[in-house]
Parts: structure tokens; sequence; C-alpha cells
């Protein structure tokens, strides 16, 4: 018999009940008591829905973040909260949200800036104030983002200072972010299974199978950060006995298995973390729970004997991801040992293909026997809750679409159906199998999926990029860029250090109403139409009256950034319940790119022309790229992500093109998601670069020598990727690094980047207006770096998020020190 579990269930709730309940807690607006009611009924009832399953994970729910939970769990409190007293979970939001009284950098805002569906899409780690963020009144895209700053009152004001936010970063490849564990050389741990055990109480209470769910202590040293340097697996030693203490406990309640996630095992591994593995193995050993080590996300690789041989019970691999690592695992594996396979996969939400999943495993559920365990392959946080959802009123997925796709609750089903036919024999489950045959053989024959104009354009352009002469291809601009620049300059005639903006003024309230009004149909197109025109007008008059020297039309139509387009593309779909966590109360809707991707008609060539037409500077126009349009969306599992990305690109390059044709002489294709699409693997990034440095090129390159090209990253590590971005090629890049004092330019310089770039002046997550002076010693600084001839003086970001009132101030102290540094030079 095969034994069937889950690794994870999401927690926020299928209508995000637990974002509500958190946020209105925030807020003062109910009880801790009703915020942990809801906490109780939405494990109930994430437990009911897994019923029938034989083990059934606890304590992976959690009121804010499963890695916050493990350092409350291990005593591994940030030594600035450590004297509060009160409530012990109003401490914890203290550590997961800051409590600030000054204003800090905001992550919420920063992430609110990158957007990304509806709630916000973050998109590099950073400190986190959600304190900060408010102040731009939530997202600043649509719905789904009030939520008031941790207020200091009563009791709380005279308990407890001002406290930094514990920083956030990404949980590996995922969109979810965690706070990072902090360390420090004198540091102990000390148990606190409270929350753990109120949890498995309840769970035994309601009749389910427990498996507690952990953090394994090696993945929990590897993604936290040191404070003061010192080395986090000195630590070890000391964090075991912890995790014993803690095992015994488990046992005493009468747990049987512990899932430890390990999935730090996909990533490579020097010897001193491989060593701490079996160190750490070995010393829980002898404790009398048995140990399922989970791994996921990707593969194994030169870990799998490694993972073979830990004295546990058994281990989880991610068998979509990492397919090729199990059969070779099951040959390393010793025979008393549990192999438990993710074969449903957790990070995508199309429906499994049961009968080639059943022939695959056939064999090896002979091989093992009672050994074989099934799962999905990870945790299914990253998939929304439940797809029946999306049949009520008001959801947008058609029917035909939505037969295809399986959420969290689906995926369960999928298990219960794979275990019973391999169990009980196919013929158990005819009619479910046989209705699966049909979905899928829906999607695979649909004309919306397959579109055969769309395979023959990429066709045309594969053959074309591999042809040898370099003015035949379409990737490749005519000239070099310092020919170009030159026409360019002709035609644009811009002064030395010009001035431009990253793309968005605020979005006013009235915007967001009048988006509103529109989409519940109570505004008609015309009026629509006419709030927006009256929007880039105000921005380019605004912009006129500051001198800035290249104009942005503000970008007042965009809820956000890939919606926006994936709305008017071919091969894009929407879900209305579809939200994932990103962090906390946040949630992201990620669009579905489930067909060939084609563009039926012009996108942006309307709005930038009538900018365009309402002023004689330079009008840029402005896209999101194909490689963060593929990285911010549910993507097809039925082609290489590299082929849904050219795809991407060819639609783009068709806008890019007719926007050059309308006169627009600038235009600037964002791509904030690039680097967070890299993978786990050191030694797979380059073949990602490639091809996504080639969509992007496919995208921005066929225009003539005269545009110009800008492109966008708000981020700030570029040494790794630094040959990638200067084959991009772009005329023009606009960065993040006004916090980092322009030092993150070194390496620019150090490559000799040869292009033009923006380096950000001032950091448009804060409300701080920068002073002239300021910009004018960063600029100066940015010139010590780079020929002060490529240099261009914008924002870190876009402004969507800001005020007007902060806007105005901000931009015209930047245009004086442009003025300034043009009279030095
Ligand atoms: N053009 C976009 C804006 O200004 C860029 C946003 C981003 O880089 N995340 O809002
Ligand atoms: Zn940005």
């Amino acid at each position: 018999m095969v034994t069937t579990h889950n690794l994870g269930f999401p927690r926020i709730g299928a209508k995000r009940e637990l974002k509500f309940a958190l946020e209105s807690y925030w807020k003062g607006q109910s009880s801790r008591e009703a915020l942990r009611a809801t906490g109780r009924e939405l494990r109930a009832r994430h437990w009911q829905e897994q019923d029938g399953l034989d083990l059934v994970p606890v304590g992976d729910f959690s009121f804010y973040d499963q890695v916050l939970d493990m350092s409350f769990l291990l005593g591994n409190l940030p030594e600035r909260v450590q004297g509060f007293r009160g409530d012990m979970l109003d401490n914890y939001f203290r550590v997961a949200r800051g409590r600030s009284v000054q204003r800090s950098f905001g992550y919420a805002e920063k992430a609110a800036q990158t957007a990304g569906a509806t709630d916000v899409q973050p998109a590099v780690a950073a400190s986190l104030s959600e304190a900060a963020s408010k102040e731009a009144g939530g997202a600043g895209n649509a719905a789904d983002s009030a939520f008031a700053p941790p207020v200091a009152s009563g009791a709380d004001a005279d308990c407890c200072p001002p406290v930094a936010a514990g920083e956030m970063t990404k949980w590996f490849d995922t969109n979810y972010h965690y706070i990072v564990p902090e360390f420090s050389a004198g540091m102990t741990f000390r148990l606190d299974a409270s929350r753990l055990l109120e949890q498995l109480a309840e769970a035994k209470a309601q009749g389910v199978k427990a498996k507690p769910v952990i953090i394994g202590p090696v993945t929990y040293l590897a993604i936290g950060k040191a404070r003061d340097g010192s080395d986090r697996l000195a630590l070890l030693d000391r964090l075991l006995p912890v995790y014993a203490e803690l095992l015994d406990v488990l046992a005493a309640e009468g747990v049987e298995w512990v899932q430890v996630d390990e999935p730090i095992l996909v990533t490579e591994l020097d010897k001193a973390w491989q060593h701490a593995f079996n160190t750490a193995y070995h010393q829980l050993k002898s404790h009398r729970v048995k140990l399922l080590v989970a791994t996921y996300f990707g593969q194994l690789q030169d870990n799998a004997y490694l993972l073979a041989n830990l004295p546990v019970a058994g281990v989880h691999v991610d068998a979509v991801r990492g397919r090729d690592d199990v059969l070779p695992l099951v040959n390393l594996l010793p025979s008393h040992k549990v192999l438990s396979v993710g074969v449903i996969d957790g990070r995508n939400i199309w429906k499994t293909d049961l009968d080639a999943t059943l022939d695959w495993l056939a064999p090896l559920a002979k091989k093992l026997g009672d050994r074989l365990w099934l799962a999905p392959s990870c945790s299914l946080l990253h998939v929304p809750v439940d797809l029946a959802s999306e049949a009520d009123e008001g959801a947008s997925l058609d029917a035909e679409i939505r037969s295809w796709l399986a959420f969290a609750v689906q995926k369960l089903d999928e298990l219960r159906v794979l275990a019973r036919a391999l169990n009980e024999g196919r013929d158990a489950v005819k009619a479910e199998l046989d209705a699966n045959r049909a979905a899928l053989a829906s999607r695979r024959r649909s004309p919306r999926v397959t579109d055969p104009a769309v395979q023959a354009v990429v066709k045309a352009v594969d053959a074309a990029i591999a042809q040898t002469s370099p003015s035949l291809r379409p990737d490749q601009r005519l000239s070099a860029h310092a020919v170009r620049a030159q026409k360019q300059a002709a035609i644009l005639n811009l002064p030395p250090y010009p001035t431009t903006t990253i793309g968005s003024f605020p979005q006013t309230a009235e915007i967001r109403l009048a988006r509103r009004e529109h989409k519940a149909g109570r505004l008609d197109d015309a009026g629509y139409e006419a709030a927006m025109k009256e929007e880039i007008a105000r921005c380019v008059h605004e912009q006129e009256a500051l001198d800035l020297d290249v104009l942005v039309h503000g970008e007042p139509e965009r809820n956000d950034m890939v919606e926006y387009f994936g709305e008017q593309l071919q091969g894009y779909a929407f879900s209305r319940f579809g939200w994932v966590q990103s962090y906390g109360s946040r949630c992201v809707k990620p669009p579905i790119l489930f067909g060939d991707i084609s563009r039926p008609q012009p996108m942006t060539v309307g709005w930038t022309t009538y900018a365009q037409s309402l002023t004689q500077r330079p009008m840029k126009g402005m896209l999101t790229g194909p490689v963060t349009m593929l990285n911010w969306s549910f993507v097809r599992d039925d082609q290489p992500r590299s082929v849904s990305c050219r795809q991407l690109a060819l639609a783009i390059r068709d806008e890019v093109l007719d926007l050059e044709r309308a006169g627009v002489k600038v235009i600037q294709i964002d791509e904030a998601a690039l680097r967070e699409g890299l993978p786990l693997r050191r030694a797979q990034w380059q073949a990602y670069l490639d091809w996504a440095v080639e969509s992007f090129r496919i995208t921005a390159n066929g225009v003539q020598d005269e545009t110009q090209i800008h492109t966008h990253m708000c981020y700030s590590e570029f040494n790794d990727i630094m040959a990638a971005i200067a084959a991009m090629d772009a005329d023009v890049i606009t960065i993040e690094t006004s916090r980092s004092n322009m030092e993150l330019l070194d390496a620019f310089e150090d490559f000799r980047y040869p292009n033009d770039i923006g380096p950000g002046v001032y950091d448009i997550h804060s409300p701080n207006i920068p002073d002239a002076a300021q910009v004018v010693s960063l600029m100066q600084k940015a010139a010590e770096r780079i020929p002060a001839a490529h240099l261009w003086v914008n924002p870190d970001c876009g402004l969507k998020t800001r005020q007007w009132a902060e806007v105005i101030p901000a931009l015209q102290h930047m245009v004086a020190a442009a003025k300034t540094l043009r009279q030095a030079a």
C-alpha cells in the first residue's frame, strides 16, 4: 500500500480570510481572540480538506511566516525585541512587521512599486517596515492593499520602543518571502514548542493523522544571516540539542513521523555544509520519532548520496523538478527507508497527467512496496487554494480553462486518485482517470493553446537568429551603441546629464476610483478614457513645468505592470481568487499564461501618442519586458519557459515597432524581474541568462539606430550578471542605486559598461525629499566611476506609490541638481 501525505497547505484561506483577519487586528478593529479564532477555523477547515490522506501536515499554519515561527520555536528572537513584555503574538508581529515611528525604508512599499497583480509583487529582499508603506495609501494598485501601520498605543506604547522589522528575502526561487533568521556568535537557543503543541492538540482533537512539519537545522542556519559576520555553522552544536528536545516532546505526544524540511539540499553545498548534514542527523537519530527529510524545488544532483545515507527513516524528493534524481536515489537508498516522491506540481496550477504519472510510478511501486509514499512536490503554499471559487459569480476564468487547472484542493484530489490506482488498480478510479484524460486532451487540442501562426513566426525568428550575418538578425541593432548614440543625440538634442523618470506618476485615489467604476460598468469607455487622458495631461504639464528632459505619460491606465499587458495579449487568462501568499498578509495573483502568445492590436500606442501630442519634448513609450512578464506569471508546463518567453518577446516587439512607427523616439522596456528568475543552482545561471537576454534583444533590437531603447531594473546586485546586462545592449539602463551611495556602479565601472546609465539618485520607497546638494554629490560619485557623458539623472524607480506633494519638490531638486552639474561640466 502506498502512503499519501501532504507537505503543507496554503494558510491564507480560499477567500483570503487570514489576510483580512490580520489586517483588521493590526488596525485595532478586532481582538486578538478573534484573530486566534480565525486561525483555528482555518486550520480545522484545511485539515478537513486534507481528509483521507494518510498523514496531514501540522505546524504549517502560521500567522505570518513559517520561518519566523521556527525562530520563535528555537528561542531565536532578535536581541532588539527580547526585553518586550506583553503578549507573545504581538511580540511576534513586532519582529515580523517592525514597529516604527521614524520613517524608514518600507519593504511593502518597495513591493508595491514592483507590482504584479493587484496585491503586491515583491521583487527583492529588503528590510520591512509596513509602517512606511502606508503613507502611499496602500499598494498603489487596486483593491487588496488596505492595512494600517503598527501603531504604538496603550500598553504597547510604553512597553516597547520602535523596532526595526526583520529583513525579508525570497524563499528559494519562489515568490514567498520569509523573515531572515538572525545569528551572532554568542547566541543561545531555547525551545518554545507552545505554538506547535497547540496546533497538534487541535489536530488530535479533530482526529487528524498529524505529521508535524519543521524546518531542518541545516537549512535554518543556511537561510539566516550572521549579523556579526560570524560562522553560522559554528552554531550547529548549540542548535541540535534544542531540536533533540523538540523531538522528545513530540514523541511524548505520540507523534510517529516528523517532516523536517531541508530544501537547501537542492542547491550547491560545499564540504562544510554537507558535513553539517551528517553531524546534524547523526545527533538526532536516537530519538523516538521517525524523521522524513524533505527536499524540494529542484534537483539533488550530487547531494543525492548524502541525502540517501542520512540516518533517518525516510526522504522526500521533488519528482517534478528533480525527476531524474529519483531512480538513482532508489538504488542508493538503504532498504529500510521510505521514499516519498512529490509527483504533483506544487509550484504550478495545471492538472497532473495522471496516466503518465501512474506509468512512471508503477515500477517504483513494485520495487518499493510499502516504502513508497506519494505527495505534492512541495508545500502547496505556492498555489491558490481552491479552483471551486473560480466558478462563483463574477469569476473570470471560463469553464474550458478551469477544466485544465488544479489548485491546492484539486491537487490533493489527484493525489488520492493516484494512490487508489496504485493500491486498488486503475479500474477503481476509472471515472476519475477518464475525466483527467479528457481534460488533458482538451487542453492539448485547444486552438486557444496552439496557434500555428505564432509558431510559424517563432520558427522564422529562430532561423533568422541562427543565421550569421548580424545585419539580418532580428535580435541585433544595426549599429554599435556609439554610432547609435550620435544619431540619437542629433534628434533628441538633450543636454549633458539628461533628466527623466522611470514611468509611473502617483496613482491617485481618483485614478483608482475611475478604474474601479469602469470595471464595474458604472463608467463607460469614453468616460474612462477621458479620465485617463486628463491624468496624462496633468503628468505632461507637471513634467514640463519641472523642466524634465525626457517625459513619460505616467501610467495612470495601468493597475499593474504585468496584468496590464497580459490582459491585452492572446494566451493569457486571469483568475479572480487565484491568490498566493507573498509575505505576511500580502498576496499576489499571478496571471496565467496558458497558450501561444500574440498581440491582437497595439496596447500602448494610443496613450503614448496622445501624451506625445501634448509636448515638444521626447515622450518615452513604456513597456514591460518579456522576462518580467514570464517571471511574474504562472506559465505553461507543456513547453520550456524559454519558448514562452520568446513568444512574449515577439508580441512585445510588435508593440515596440508600432511605437516607433507612430513617431515615438524613446522606448523603455522594464525588466524588473530579470534577476529573480535566476535558477537555484549557479551552474544553471548561464543557460537562463542566455535565453532571457536573447528574448529581451528580440523585443528591443528591431528598431532603427535613431530610436533610443531604455531598460529599467529596480535592484542593485549586478556584479554577477554584468555580462548579461551588457549583452542586452539597451542604449540607456536606469537602475536603483541611491541607497548604495553609488557603490554598485563599481560593477559597471569594472566591466567598462559602454552604454548609458541612469543611476537612481533618490529612494522612491521613502517619502523623504532629497535636496539638490545630495543629488549633486551622488552624481559626482557616479561620475568618478562612469564617464559623465554616459550619465542620466533619474529616481530609483517609478513614482506610483508616492503623493504628488512629495514628487514635485523631489523632482524639482533633482532637476536643479542636473543643472548645477551641467554648469560644472
Ligand atoms: N515603469 C514602471 C513604473 O515606473 C517600472 C516599475 C518597476 O520597475 N517595478 O512604475
Ligand atoms: Zn523599478
